[in-house]
């Protein structure tokens, strides 16, 4: 697999939803190429920071939500 290949297939890769070869296919690429292994750790870092972000609000608008339960409740 060359770079553009690798390149084209990175998400799939993170996602793990390619096939059991291509998979190992792009590990073994990223293994001999700093370029692509570098694109990987910035993409699965952007993906990680959206994760948590998406996580974080999530808490916080249920945070919110308890606090107007709360005080709806101790209005009544
Ligand atoms: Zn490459």
């Amino acid at each position: 697999m060359n770079c553009t290949e690798v390149a084209s297939r990175l998400q799939l890769f993170i996602d793990e939803e390619l096939i059991f070869q291509d998979m190992e296919s792009i590990r073994k690429h990223l293994q001999v190429c700093p370029d692509c292994e570098k694109r990987f750790q910035t993409e699965k870092l952007f993906k990680q920071t959206l994760k948590d972000k998406i996580m974080k609000r999530n808490i916080e608008s249920h945070v919110v939500d308890g606090v107007k339960d709360f005080i709806h409740n101790s209005s009544n």
